[in-house]
């Protein structure tokens, strides 16, 4: 699939702003935001539900953007599922079926094969309300591809379910559409359901993207504040770059010296940031000589989360960062409140961010 520049305004608000994106066949591709970020606009236009201002959609080569929703072969699925709750199982999916003209042994057919499909064979003659949620969830997932959409579009998925349930939803979910090989746009603003579906996420603020990538791309190498801040914790500086050389550079900022293990492209004394993952620094206790590549600080707060432990330090102006220890043994050395303690980090644990 291929968007093209593709705009909305709603008065003055630029609810999407000039999107363009190549979207592989198969592929399953996260738009992932804020709430109010202009995903569901997004989506709604790609569905044709909404009229673009400006752009367009093109399906396998075809300019979809003048069709109604029902000339095009996408389906899209809601967070409310939308069951017809009079209509069994099996009628809530033989529905778009029966609708485009097949046959009765062929609706049959098909039908049959999405209840296998979603492993809900035995429960084909319940209705809606007497199955749970994440049943509910997947006669709707079976009902969005009954009629083999080329393109699937998935607002919220999963929003309804409790947290233990969509984890292992999104899985099924994935694995899925792995196997029917639906394209697949599915809007959250979840990251770790971002993270676990998708090939590639398209991060999204006020209309536009800001950074497309495969997960680990987006997480690793944030092309700038507002992606790495929004994606998992991080710790910014603001500084200098004070060296630059090919392989390696320095930055000095207020709380410490960076010494940094690849070089940038960027010119001596410019000012970049720079981002630590809590799970990239360690903590030492006491207060270690000066030197890069650490900074010192005082146990603010302590949260213990069974995988690991949560440190709110605070260092010496005040300014409070947070550090993640890997409770990889089960007596890693925990440090109380007021306590001094270095905080280090590797040459490789700095994002170096130049916006
Ligand atoms: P998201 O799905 O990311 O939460 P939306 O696409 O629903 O965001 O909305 C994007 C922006 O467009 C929001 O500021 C929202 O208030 C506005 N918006 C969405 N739909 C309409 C509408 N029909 N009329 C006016 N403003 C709208
Ligand atoms: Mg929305």
């Amino acid at each position: 699939m291929r968007v093209e520049h593709l705009a909305r305004r709603y008065e003055e608000l630029s609810a999407v702003d000039d999107v363009s994106i190549d979207i592989a066949q198969g592929e399953i591709f996260a738009l992932l935001g804020a709430s109010g970020c202009g995903k569901s606009t997004l989506l709604r236009m790609l569905a044709g539900f909404e009229r673009p201002d400006r752009g367009r959609v093109l399906l396998a080569g075809c300019d979809i953007t003048a069709l109604a929703p029902y000339e095009r072969p996408i389906n899209m699925m809601f967070q409310s599922y939308a069951l017809f709750p009079h209509l069994s199982v099996y009628d809530n999916i033989a529905f778009g079926p029966r609708r485009s003209g097949m046959d009765r042994r062929a609706v049959d057919q098909r039908v049959r094969e999405m209840l296998e499909l979603v492993e809900l064979q035995a429960y084909a003659r319940r209705r809606p309300h007497q199955l749970s949620g994440g049943q509910q969830q997947r006669v709707a997932l079976a009902r969005s591809l009954a009629r083999r959409p080329q393109l699937l579009l998935l607002d919220e998925p999963l929003g309804a379910l409790d947290r233990k349930l969509r984890e292992r939803t999104q899985i099924e979910l994935v694995s899925i559409l792995r196997r029917v090989g639906v394209t697949c746009v599915v809007v959250t603003h979840d990251q770790e359901e971002a993270m676990t579906m998708a090939d590639r996420i398209a991060v999204m603020r006020e209309g536009r993207f800001v950074q497309v990538g495969e997960p680990l791309e987006i997480y690793e190498n944030p092309k700038s504040r507002f992606v790495a801040d929004f994606i998992g914790n991080v710790n910014l500086f603001a500084g200098e770059l004070v060296t630059d050389e090919p392989e390696r550079c320095e930055i000095r900022t207020p709380e410490a010296l960076f010494h940094v293990g690849h070089g940038i492209p960027g010119t001596l004394g410019m000012r970049v940031s720079v981002a630590l993952r809590p799970e990239n620094m360690r903590l030492q206790a006491g207060h270690a000589p000066g030197a890069p590549n650490q900074l010192h600080a005082r146990v603010a707060a302590r949260a213990y989360l069974g995988s690991y432990t949560q440190y709110e330090l605070e260092l010496a102006g005040g300014r409070r960062i947070r550090v993640a220890q890997a409770n990889a043994d089960r007596h890693v050395e925990a440090f109380d409140g007021g306590a001094p303690v270095t905080v280090r980090w590797s040459e490789t644990a700095a994002m170096v961010i130049q916006d």
